[in-house]
């Protein structure tokens, strides 16, 4: 649907885990044209690498979840000591990422992970770098350059840190959009990011993608279209610190979804303060919306309510939700409507929906009516129609998204139970209490 950037692509796990290829559409290493990938998603667990148990548990339930790749913190060498036996009871590639003691990366390479992440704003020494450059060319593992708007800016050296800041960049073609202190910024990242790029070119190693993280959703967008006119790496995005998944949800996909469209971006990464199998739930979600991902389970349609709702729709809808997660495995769309206003209309462009009246609800599959129930059977019955219908499509008997009959709106009086004046006027008695926080 949206044009990809083309890039070069790196390679990410092995025989056990499953290969996710990242970016595409430049010649490879042996000169032929390869396809861009599937954009893919990561997140990173948020507990402790070295309680093994836990860290096992936790990568398993994300990549459940859906997380195409894990990404691990490795503080310290005891993180590092318990990567093998994670690796071990895990089937998903794992990335080690690490910040401040190169060895780490080392250690990490020599346990068998199978990317490493190196952050240029606190591993700068040039031969340490050189070190995990050929350690992870010898694994056959690429590596992410990470760069961070917390972590770019000198901190330890006054001196330096002063003209870090003092710097003007003149060649941005993103200063004009940005305000000088963002442009300022900007200047230093990409400055800083080909100069450590850099040390990968002479060292003749182009297994490497590239991340640029902000907190600021603006700025991450414009700063990864800087780096997108200046690098072929394939380029891993993410808006760093998001905060809460209320608000973080909006920031990270104002940015991300602005990149995207435009064709930037082959991985990304949302990170809020909670866990992370939101994080992954909310990638997929995000890539299947623009279309960049085949949808795998359910999309679910739902109306917002008003004053026609006449059952407790925002329950139904949350208990649907979460069956069909884990029951239906078919991209199949499933209509959950509160009445005849809209219901008949989004009903036919589903494969399975209902739509409500007063404490009941009338329950079609691909427009073909098969049940008016009353609410409290409504849950059931819906999943029994999904399951059915996934059987159905499995066994090659029925079609995704196939309209099979026009829905005629039932009688909103006689069958639904509601009065034609009571929904027009919006003058209808709830059936059970909505469940809004009216504080
Ligand atoms: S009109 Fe009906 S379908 Fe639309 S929001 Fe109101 S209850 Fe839902």
């Amino acid at each position: 649907m949206f044009e990809r950037r083309p890039t070069r692509q790196i390679r990410v796990g092995n025989e056990k885990t499953g290969v996710v290829l990242i970016g595409g559409g430049l010649p490879g290493s042996d000169g032929k044209p390869t396809t861009p990938a599937p954009v893919s998603v990561q997140t990173m667990t948020a507990g402790y690498t070295y309680d093994i148990d836990r860290c096992v548990t936790e990568i398993n339930r994300l990549a459940a979840a859906g997380a195409d790749v894990v990404r691990v913190a490795v503080p310290e060498r005891k993180d590092t000591e318990a990567l093998s036996e994670i690796l071990n009871q895990t089937s998903v590639p794992i990335v080690a990422d690490v910040h401040f003691h190169f060895k780490r990366a080392l250690e990490a390479v020599e346990a068998g992970v199978h990317k490493i992440r190196l952050n240029p704003g606190n591993i700068q020494d040039r031969d340490q770098v050189n070190a995990v450059i050929d350690a992870c060319r010898d694994a056959g593992i690429p590596i992410r350059v990470g760069v961070n708007e917390g972590s770019i800016i000198e901190r330890k050296d006054k001196q330096k840190r002063k003209e870090e800041l003092g710097k003007f960049f003149e060649k941005s073609s993103a200063t004009g959009t940005l305000g000088a202190k963002h442009a300022h910024l900007l200047a230093l990242i990409i400055a800083k990011l080909e100069e450590y790029m850099e040390i990968f070119y002479e060292r003749d190693f182009l297994d490497v993608a590239i991340s640029c993280k902000s907190m600021d959703a603006a700025f991450t967008v414009a700063a990864y279209k800087e780096v997108s006119a200046r690098f072929d790496e394939p380029l891993h995005l993410g808006v760093t610190h998001a905060g809460p998944k209320e608000t973080g949800a909006i920031r990270s996909i104002a940015a991300l979804s602005g990149l995207l469209t435009q064709g930037v971006g082959d991985t990304v990464r949302i990170s809020y303060a909670n866990d992370p199998v939101y994080e992954v739930e909310d990638g997929l979600e995000l890539l299947y919306s623009l279309g960049l991902r085949e949808r795998e389970g359910v999309e679910l349609i739902a109306c917002p309510t008003c004053g026609r709702i006449q059952v407790d729709l925002f329950t139904l809808v949350q208990d649907v939700r979460a069956k069909l997660a884990s029951e239906i495995t078919v991209p199949m769309k499933v209509a959950v409507m509160g009445c005849v206003v809209n219901g008949p209309g989004e009903a036919e462009g589903a494969d399975v929906a209902v739509f409500a009246g007063d404490r009941k609800g009338i329950i079609y599959v691909q427009g073909e009516r098969v049940a008016n129930i009353p609410e409290h059977e409504i849950l059931d019955r819906l999943l029994a129609e999904c399951l059915t219908f996934q059987r159905r499509v499995l066994d090659g008997e029925a079609k995704l998204g196939e309209k099979v009959v026009e829905i005629v709106p039932p009688d909103p009086i006689g069958e639904l139970g509601s009065g034609v004046e009571k929904i027009a006027s919006g003058n209808v008695a709830k059936a059970t209490g909505l469940t809004i926080n009216e504080t």
